[in-house]
């Protein structure tokens, strides 16, 4: 267990050495090319949860149809979904176009730079409030996400666990008090940095690292032990049977539920539960899209995050075009309608 002052020396030692580091070995990523707000917010809004090399298309794409607040703002819901399919986690696009719309509102169409604004805004949480304010307007706030709250367990050897409100809002505070004054967008970035590249959550390249020096974890060989969390609840498993319908060249597809998990994407025709070959095939036929032949059963497991669907799907032939489905063709499932990744996994099949 370190003293406070031990604890607020670490963090103090932090800009001189991690600003040069990041000046001299930041990635050259298409959101750091800008401060305008809109941008950032959007990328930070993307990598929530996911990569970063994952989200660089989605990035360009998504600026490139939306390039404003106002045009968000104004996008159909089937435009945000078909941008954001596959990125997964949808609620997160449709806040986004929540927060465009109370900026068009309330804000005069010009993106809020105090704190509080920023963090009132639908989907913005401390993080990302923490984020758009350092990087876009220079404020001494900080962005504490896995990243960082892993790096500073480590090189202050804190052995809270790290998803306690607690540890989150002593390590912003911590952060802040150190924040440079000119270089705040960059002390975010330089953290970030460091997690992303150097301090990974497994084998971290100690070796190279710009705190090497006065890291305790390092110092201890503790590494591998930091950060703490609590542990994770079990995953609901839901099983599932889906129906992969064809007939002519489209498939059948339906709208989900404007409620709940994926609500409002599409979907192939499913059921909760496993049915065999037999009687999936008599379901088919309830439909009324009168199936010829089943020609193959796949399976495949999605993982959301509290709950894990295990599906058998079956590829059926069938005669008739029921209108209770939307019936589309790969192309328009590849350029119109949003699929998330849960079902357009059987499409790569
Ligand atoms: S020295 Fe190692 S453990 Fe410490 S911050 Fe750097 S990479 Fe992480």
């Amino acid at each position: 267990m370190h003293t406070l002052q031990e604890i607020q020396t670490q963090y103090a030692r932090l800009p001189e050495v991690l600003l040069p580091w990041y000046q001299a070995n930041a990635r050259d990523l298409p959101w750091r090319r800008t401060k305008e707000p809109y941008c950032v917010w959007v990328s930070e809004i993307m990598l929530q949860q996911t990569r970063v090399e994952a989200v660089r298309g989605y990035y360009e794409r998504f600026l490139a149809v939306l390039p404003t607040v106002s045009a968000l703002a104004e996008a159909s819901e089937e435009t945000l979904l078909k941008l954001w399919e596959g990125l997964g986690y949808y609620s997160r696009v449709r806040n986004l176009q929540k927060a465009a719309k109370t900026v068009m509102l309330e804000h005069g169409s010009v993106f809020p730079q105090d704190y509080k604004s920023v963090r009132a805004l639908c989907g913005i949480g401390d993080y990302t409030a923490g984020a758009i304010c350092s990087i876009c307007f220079e404020q001494p706030r900080a962005a504490v996400d896995g990243n960082v709250l892993r790096i500073m367990a480590r090189i202050t050897e804190d052995f809270s666990p790290i998803d306690l409100q607690d540890t989150k809002k002593k390590v912003a505070e911590y952060l802040e008090n150190v924040y440079p004054v000119g270089a705040c967008g960059a002390f975010t970035q330089s953290l970030m940095e460091l997690g992303a590249c150097i301090c990974t959550p497994r084998s971290p390249k100690c070796a190279v690292c710009p705190v090497k020096s006065f890291c305790f974890a390092n110092e201890n060989g503790t590494q591998s032990e930091l950060p703490v969390k609590l542990p994770k609840k079990e995953k609901r498993v839901e099983e599932k049977t889906v129906w992969l319908l064809e007939c002519g060249d489209a498939f059948a597809i339906e709208k989900r539920a404007e409620k709940g998990l994926l609500s409002g994407l599409w979907q192939f025709p499913n059921a909760i539960g496993v049915q065999t070959p037999d009687i999936a095939l008599r379901t088919a036929a309830e439909f009324g899209v009168q199936p010829t032949e089943l020609c193959r059963e796949v399976h495949k497991t999605h993982v959301f995050t509290h709950i894990r669907w295990e599906m058998t799907g079956y590829h059926m032939l069938c005669n008739v075009r029921d209108n209770r489905f939307t019936w589309a063709t790969r192309e328009e499932l590849e350029n119109i309608y949003a699929l998330p990744t849960a079902f357009r996994i059987f499409l790569e099949e």
